[in-house]
């Protein structure tokens, strides 16, 4: 099959920029990868995985004569490489991202790119807790979503080359504006990471007895928060920056019903606490019928 795009450049090579390399080589989407990353170091772990087709010091080089190009860095770093990459983008290229709040990455890239250069931002809802190269698997992006935020002026045909690539990457493919993004993202993985962090530590400041305790019955739920707060606290540190408004908001309203559960908890209010659990537990077969998770395995 013909390469969708002659050559990409993958600017950033992490979990994300890494699994990207992988999928493009093992379905042929590009003629040719081109790498860039910030440190010597894991420009060369990338090179002794054998991720792409050439590997360069600079954003500038890597993106040169490249037709798509993706940011795969965290979110604080998207503007000054978006200006790094600025003068050395080809005629006609198109450049996208990873990144995991959309209307920030607008703000931060739109004003460098050159007239004739087209911008479609991409956010595949689809992670895990590690980082760096070597945890990066081809397989990362099958039957998950990859959310696109075009510009109201972005060309039809320029959307449909980047919503087939992520589509040849095993991903559905959906479209939305930058704003329901964030919203979307800050209530579905934002905020459930906030509570994992915040538990987490709640947990570690314990007294040293009952903290040994918790780490040896963490089965009992606490373990699925540790696996959660594991995640990377740069990439993190800069989702909270960057979606601060969506995030604020939904953090306000969770901050009320949680009140209102240790109220109901407080005044022994049962059918209050049950009324909420058995909605939520509806919630949950909304997922699986979704086939965002796996049903429970029979015993
Ligand atoms: P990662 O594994 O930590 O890799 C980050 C990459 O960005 C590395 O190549 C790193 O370079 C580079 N980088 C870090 N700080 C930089 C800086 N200040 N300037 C330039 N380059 C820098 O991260 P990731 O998990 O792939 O995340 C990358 C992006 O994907 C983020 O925007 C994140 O929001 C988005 N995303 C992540 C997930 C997830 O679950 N992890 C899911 C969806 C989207 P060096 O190693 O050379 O320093």
């Amino acid at each position: 099959m013909t390469p969708l795009f002659p050559r990409i450049a993958l600017v950033g090579i992490g979990l994300i920029g890494s699994s990207l390399a992988r999928v493009i080589r093992r379905n042929g989407l590009a003629g040719e990868i081109a790498i860039y990353t910030r440190s010597a170091s894991t420009l060369n772990a990338a090179r002794g995985l054998d991720l792409g087709d050439s590997y360069h010091e600079t954003a500038e080089a890597a993106v040169a004569g490249a037709d798509l190009v993706i940011l795969c860095v965290p979110l604080g770093a998207i503007s000054a490489v978006a200006e790094a990459i600025s003068m050395s983008l080809a005629p006609g290229a198109i450049v996208s991202d990873v990144g995991s709040s959309k209307v920030s990455v607008i703000r931060d890239i739109q004003p460098w790119l050159p007239y004739g250069t087209h911008l479609v931002p991409a956010h595949p809802i689809a992670g895990t807790e590690h980082s760096g190269p070597e945890s990066g698997f081809a397989e990362l992006f099958e039957d998950r979503w990859c959310i696109l935020t075009p510009l109201p002026d972005t060309e039809p045909t320029m959307i449909e080359k980047v919503a087939e690539f992520w589509r040849r990457t095993g991903s559905n493919v959906d479209i939305m504006d930058a704003e329901n993004h964030d919203r979307v993202l800050a209530i579905t993985s934002h905020l459930p990471h906030l509570i994992a962090f915040s538990i987490v530590d709640t947990a570690t400041q314990l007294e040293t007895d009952l903290q040994k305790e918790v780490i040896k019955f963490s089965s009992g739920g606490f373990r699925d928060f540790t696996r959660i707060a594991a995640s990377d606290p740069v990439m993190w540190r800069d989702v909270f920056l960057n979606n601060r408004d969506a995030v604020l908001d939904i953090l306000g309203r969770f901050s009320r019903d949680l009140a209102a559960l240790q109220r109901a908890i407080r005044r022994s209010d049962g059918d209050a606490l049950e009324e909420v659990f058995t909605r939520t537990r509806a919630v949950r077969r909304g997922v699986i019928e979704a086939k965002q998770d796996k049903p429970p395995s029979k015993p």
